[in-house]
């Protein structure tokens, strides 16, 4: 075999484009901000106690954020931590790789876009901060209700009027860290309008504080980093435990883009251990990603005779 000349490392490369993309997006989005936030100041000053300031940290907080969580697992992909623990072993075709790299910065706008205009529209309550316990309250509630959400409208884009609007995140058929930035705008506005009903509902209690909301994004942006990175960060034995009917995994989500369905949650296993969408060898596919062995193909099914799959799960390295 003639060796190839010098390849370009696609993931540095990608993280290099992104940031810069973004950067760039930022620098323009805040000149061009600047009289519409003047004119924003002025429409809410009686309702909000928001400014133009605030309009610059939400762009800079998604525009860093967004990326930084992205960009941490293609690091980490590349160590061999994240190398060893793969879930599914298989390059990413040039197709995935070019509608990721496009997505990401013009995900990362719209979800900017949307809390501000959520934010600003004073058409909920929002204040600062409500003191630690409120806080971490709200962003407990806003987290459930986002599971919830996200599973019955992700089953809903799943069935065949609305896959259209799904089939962009599903290019994707092995999840890479910049999936998690990879949706049609359709579906983005779905999720962000959730996590605006989420809020909506919370203030009609009482104000939202600013600082769950960031914090639940902050949150919700590692998470969907993690749930897309491909290589496996939990551990077997808690997949094994009562608490891995709850909480997800990354092979939870990878054997979702893989296989097309089952697996719906975003974070957790929950709804679908409740409404029977767990594929059954999910326990099996996780232990061989954790022993070393990921899967080669995406039809891949681990059955349970299988030796080596005993022996990833008592913690030895399969042969
Ligand atoms: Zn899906
Ligand atoms: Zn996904």
């Amino acid at each position: 075999m003639t060796p190839k000349r010098h390849a370009i490392d696609v993931p540095v490369f990608a993280v290099g484009v992104t940031l810069l993309v973004l950067g760039s997006l930022a620098s323009v989005a805040a000149f061009v901000a600047r009289p519409v936030a003047k004119w924003i100041d002025a429409a809410s000053a009686a309702t909000q106690p928001l400014s133009f300031t605030y309009l610059l940290v939400f762009l800079a907080f998604f525009g860093v954020i967004g990326s930084v969580f992205s960009a941490a697992a293609m690091v980490v992909r590349m160590l061999p931590f994240g190398r060893v623990r793969q879930v599914y072993r298989r390059p990413y075709p040039a197709v995935q790789r070019r509608t990721e790299l496009i997505s990401a910065p013009i995900i990362l706008l719209f979800d900017a876009a949307f809390v501000i205009a959520v934010v600003f529209s004073a058409a909920l309550r929002f204040e600062l901060f409500a003191g630690f316990g409120a806080t971490v309250a709200v962003i407990a509630v806003l987290y459930a209700w986002f599971e919830v959400w996200f599973y019955v409208t992700h089953r809903l884009i799943h069935t065949r009027p609305l896959w259209f609007i799904h089939k962009h995140h599903h290019v994707s058929s092995v999840p890479h860290p910049l999936t998690a930035l990879s949706f049609s705008l359709s579906e983005r506005a779905i999720y962000d309008l959730g996590i605006s009903l989420g809020a909506a509902a919370v203030s009609w209690f009482r104000p939202v504080p600013v600082v769950s909301l960031l914090a639940f994004l902050t949150v919700t942006y590692l998470f969907n980093a993690l749930v897309h990175c491909n290589f496996e960060v939990v551990p077997a034995w808690l997949v094994r435990s009562p608490a891995g009917k709850i909480l997800g995994s990354v092979s939870f989500h990878a054997m979702h883009h893989a296989r097309g369905r089952n697996h719906y949650g975003f974070t957790s296993s929950v709804l679908d251990y409740a409404f029977g969408t767990v594929w059954p060898d999910y326990a099996r596919v996780h232990a061989r990603a954790v022993g070393g062995h990921g899967l080669r193909a995406l039809s891949e099914r681990v059955e349970d005779a299988d030796g080596y799959v005993a022996a990833a799960y008592s913690g030895q390295r399969a042969q």
